[in-house]
């Protein structure tokens, strides 16, 4: 899961990068409204975390944006007390849900979990497929009711795909799920972490469809 951070305090923004990434998410940081916007235009995210006092603008704009050009992308305004007002114009702009700083990082991180399993349309918090469970909430995954250790990476590469059984996902799709920007990717990094999966997911098969990515197979 890729997400974006729009923060201007290098504090919080250090904070929620370092724990978001711990997390297994991959994370873009800006401290700005125009790099916000150049992210958004440029990248596909999952989820946007949304400062709503920015040096240059307001976090209001960015959502505005956003959404008249009719990006989905779930939104969760960080904002501190005083701009309670902004919350809900916020809310009314289309911002899905928001947190007041300062806040436990569980939290946050909980609800982050809630926006992503709202926009993929489950109602329960586990990711199933096959004889497959993923738990994105406790990082635990287990094949046939048998728990199963997966690194982060592969956590992340198995979590994009089951997310959309079914569908091919590009290598590069899968690596902007899984690395943020200033994060080095091996040129077979993927391929890698496909080849580890696959001695470790038993009979599901992950397919690659040479030329075009990665798909989970149905079992049959
Ligand atoms: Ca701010």
């Amino acid at each position: 899961m890729r997400l974006l951070l729009i923060e201007d305090d290098p504090m919080i923004a250090e904070e929620l990068c370092v724990a978001l990434r711990q997390s297994g998410y991959a994370v873009d940081a800006v401290c700005d409204a125009r790099g916000g916007e150049a992210s958004l235009t440029g990248h596909a995210y999952d989820l946007v975390l949304l400062d709503l006092g920015l040096p240059d603008g307001s976090g209001l704009d960015i959502l505005k944006k956003l959404r008249a050009r009719r990006d989905q992308v779930p939104v969760l305004v960080i904002t501190a007390q005083d701009t309670l007002k902004d919350v809900v114009t916020g809310l009314d702009l289309g911002a899905d849900d928001y947190m007041i700083k300062p806040f436990a990082l569980e939290e946050l991180e909980a609800r982050i979990r809630v926006l992503l399993r709202r926009r993929e349309g489950r109602a329960s918090p586990l990711v199933v497929w096959n004889d497959m469970e993923l738990d994105p909430a406790t990082h635990s995954f287990s094949v046939g009711g048998a728990p199963i250790v997966l690194s982060a990476r592969e956590f992340a590469v198995l979590y994009a795909l089951m997310e959309k059984p079914g569908a091919v996902l590009s290598r590069q799709a899968l690596e902007e799920k899984i690395y943020g920007w200033n994060e080095e990717v091996e040129s077979n990094a993927v391929e890698y972490h496909i080849s580890q999966l696959r001695k470790k997911i038993g009979g599901n098969g992950i397919r690659n469809i040479r030329g075009v990515g990665y798909v989970l197979e149905k079992k049959a």
